[in-house]
């Protein structure tokens, strides 16, 4: 079944459901062959790279390479004095979509690469099985580019301290769709007028809005999915929205 067949048979079930129909009679066989895949079906969603000149991707890659010289050993807040490595991010300047989670854990601060531990894992196998990409198609970075002790929610003080970075990667790689890993990068780019105890990632997951001109999908962190499998399919639900959101923009 094509990926665009399978969009336009969850439209009409939404639909249905909407209109109150929660129950269809059909066989098991038929699922089964309906979503298992052929072993020559094509990548689960064609993502195209953004189509730019060599020198346009030079220019880009010297820019965050520039960014991240003048971040240096950044001291702009306490959390400066624990960790190990600043963690910039990393994938492709070219990315269409860019990924932005909290804060490095662990494993992150001393291989001062973004998701790279357990949560880290799980992403990587999103961005496999879901976009049918590798890591390094897209870009992933975080809000705040030191760990937080203990691995705690990064505080409003050091999320404003280091917010202009993330600002200025996103300007940079101007993605077609970003992804906001969970409570802390959603509300630091949608910035709603209450505070962050008061946002709910549950409730504002899969609603779209926009920064820096960049459609932004809202979804639960990864290591939220570690906890709670039996969500995951909200994940995908997400993640399916937000690239159908860039596949019409690219049109
Ligand atoms: N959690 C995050 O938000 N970012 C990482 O890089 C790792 C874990």
């Amino acid at each position: 079944m094509s990926s665009e067949l399978r969009h336009a048979a969850c439209d009409v079930l939404e639909y249905l459901k909407d209109m109150g129909i929660d129950h269809i009679p059909v066989r098991l066989s038929d699922i089964r062959r309906a979503v298992q895949p052929k072993a020559s079906a094509p990548p689960p969603v064609p993502v195209v790279m953004n189509p730019v000149s060599p020198e346009k991707h030079d220019d880009k890659k010297t820019a965050l390479m520039s960014l991240q010289k003048e971040i240096g050993d950044c001291m702009l807040c306490g959390l400066s004095d624990k960790r190990n490595n600043v963690v910039f991010g990393e994938g492709n300047p070219e990315a269409r979509i860019m990924f932005i989670g909290e804060a490095p854990g662990r494993e992150e601060d001393l291989q001062a690469r973004p998701f790279v531990g357990e949560a880290g894992r799980q992403l990587t196998n999103l961005i496999g099985k879901i976009l049918g990409l590798q890591r390094e198609d897209v870009y992933i970075a975080n809000i705040c580019k030191c760990r937080p002790p203990e691995n705690r929610d990064p505080v409003p003080g050091e999320i404003d301290a280091c917010f202009p970075f993330i600002n200025r990667q996103i300007r940079i790689i101007r993605p077609g769709i970003i992804i906001a890993l969970g409570k802390i990068a959603s509300y630091s780019l949608m910035k709603p007028d209450y505070p962050i105890l008061k946002f709910s990632i549950l409730r504002e997951r899969g609603k779209l809005f926009y920064y820096e001109g960049a459609p932004v999908m809202p979804t639960t962190h990864p290591a939220y999915w570690l906890r709670n499998g039996k969500d995951k399919h909200k994940v995908v639900e997400d993640i399916r929205t937000a690239l159908k959101k860039l596949t019409e923009d690219m049109q």
